[in-house]
């Protein structure tokens, strides 16, 4: 039996209303979607419940490793309710006002402290970047504009201050009621918008328990100045394209998109880029080429795992976008021949002279990474066997991106689910066992049911023991099936 095609890419896809219904969440998950994105800023908290309790019982049905993601609003500053949409044209002079103030022909904002935060010269850029208004001068609470491109202007519409120093909290009283919600009723990751700073997710790490992850969306200029600091307080981070495109100028995104993967990925942290991969599928069956080339060229990046955004929440064709994610995630996984961030990192640490670490400095996990990835290589191994509590061998190990899979057997239910976005792992979740002999013999047969293996393969192993100590990944073994 030929070994199964998984594909090592994992997917992330917003739910919403095109997918709402039982079967057609069943259908996304059929057709490869890993973990579940619950948007706050959209809906209301009776509306996110209702998912998250019917992800819950799919997921429990089907026994699969989703892991839900519920993204916070964070501190984006949007227009305020109008009335009706208003017609901006281009030089037409604005006044903006904070919510509570705003007269009418004034554009509202939510932002009270939005006089205080810009300067003449400043740029307002509403919806992506598609409005933009030059401000001209700063009067008491109000600001007054010129608009540089016009159109309409809608209710509720984000607004960027590009390279303005945002006052606002990282994580707002709002997004407190929502942790508090959505981690009662049992989550597995959190997305904190605009993280500035390290200490924006100490504040959250506070608040919840450590089996939910963090994961940092980078979308402010500040979070890039501070990235190293924001990596090691993070599980995970997003290059979020859609806010980081608008608050740096949009050319500068591809390179900071690869200088991101790069650096999670030395960090061992999953990353996830985001934000119109598909876009054109909100409302075409296919994607254009621009947008293959842009997803291919991600997974080749090493990203961990790319995300559908509007193309599933509100768009015609859920399941198509889905499904075009896997087919390009596939074919650049079987032949494209780039070696990936990861896999260089592999090649550098037996090579010190390379790397920027001198030898010696290497954490022991690290170099049991690549010793298991060398040695799947070396033996032509068809799986590597993880066996881990809290996730982090196999984020290590999938950190050197292995040619083979990496079957990660795992006591604990929320790890289970959270690995579903590491890449190149299978997520298997087994009973509470302290000795080594029976965890073997239920990898063995996980192997073989699931044909990644036959009976006279070699399959590398690696754990840390004692194993219900995380983060002490320290053991390599070869076992023969
Ligand atoms: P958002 O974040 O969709 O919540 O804005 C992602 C992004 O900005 O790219
Ligand atoms: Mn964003």
């Amino acid at each position: 039996m030929p070994a199964p095609q998984i594909r090592r890419t994992k997917i992330v896809a917003t739910l919403g209303p095109a997918w709402e219904a039982e079967d057609r969440v069943v259908a996304l998950l059929d057709a490869g979607v890993n973990i579940v994105r619950v948007n706050a800023s959209h809906g209301t908290p009776e509306i996110r419940e209702r998912w998250i309790r019917l992800l819950h019982a799919v997921r429990d049905q089907r026994q699969s490793p989703t892991g839900i993601l519920v993204d916070l609003h964070g501190p984006r500053i949007r227009v305020g309710t109008l009335p009706a949409p208003v017609t901006l044209v281009n030089g037409q002079m604005v006044t903006l006002a904070p919510e509570a103030i705003a007269e009418e022909g004034e554009i509202p904002t939510t932002y009270a402290a939005l006089a205080a935060d810009v300067l003449p010269g400043s740029q307002i850029l509403i919806d992506d970047g598609l409005l933009a208004i030059d401000v001209t001068a700063v009067r008491g609470d109000r600001v007054e504009g010129r608009v540089r491109y016009g159109g309409v202007l809608k209710s509720n519409k984000g607004m960027n201050l590009p390279g303005s120093m945002v006052s606002a909290p990282a994580v707002t009283e709002h997004d407190r009621h929502e942790v508090e919600r959505m981690v009662a009723l049992g989550i597995e990751f959190i997305g904190v918008s605009f993280v500035r700073r390290p200490e924006d997710l100490q504040d959250l790490r506070r608040i919840i328990p450590r089996s939910v992850k963090l994961i940092a969306k980078i979308e402010k200029d500040t979070a890039l100045a501070n990235l190293d600091g924001i990596l090691e307080a993070s599980d995970a981070i997003m290059v979020a394209r859609g806010d980081l495109g608008v608050e740096l100028p949009f050319e500068a995104v591809p390179l900071v998109q690869k200088r991101l993967i790069a650096s999670a990925n030395r960090h061992g942290k999953p990353v996830i880029t985001a934000t119109q991969m598909l876009e054109s599928m909100v409302s075409n069956p296919r994607p254009t080429r621009a947008e293959v080339s842009d997803v291919a060229n991600a997974i080749l990046d090493g990203t961990d795992a790319v995300m559908l955004s509007a193309e599933t929440a509100v768009g015609q064709y859920p399941l198509e976008a889905v499904l075009a994610m896997d087919r390009i995630a596939r074919e650049v996984e079987t032949h494209g021949h780039r070696p990936t961030e990861g896999e260089r990192r592999r090649w550098q640490i037996p090579a010190p002279h390379f790397a920027r670490t001198k030898a010696g400095d290497t954490p022991t996990e690290d170099a049991i990474a690549v010793a298991v990835a060398a040695a799947a290589d070396l033996l032509a191994a068809q799986a590597i066997v993880c066996f881990t509590s809290s996730g982090f061998t196999a984020r290590t190990v999938s950190s050197y991106r292995p040619k083979v899979p990496i079957l990660a057997l795992t006591p604990e239910p929320a790890t289970f689910r959270q690995l579903g976005l590491v890449w190149g792992v299978v997520p298997v979740l087994m009973p509470h066992l302290k000795h080594y002999d029976p965890m073997w013999s239920i990898a063995r047969n996980e192997i073989l049911t699931r044909g990644f293996g036959q009976e006279g393969s070699r399959i590398v192993v690696t754990c840390g023991v004692p194993f219900d100590i995380p983060g002490t990944t320290n053991l390599l073994k070869v076992e023969t099936l």
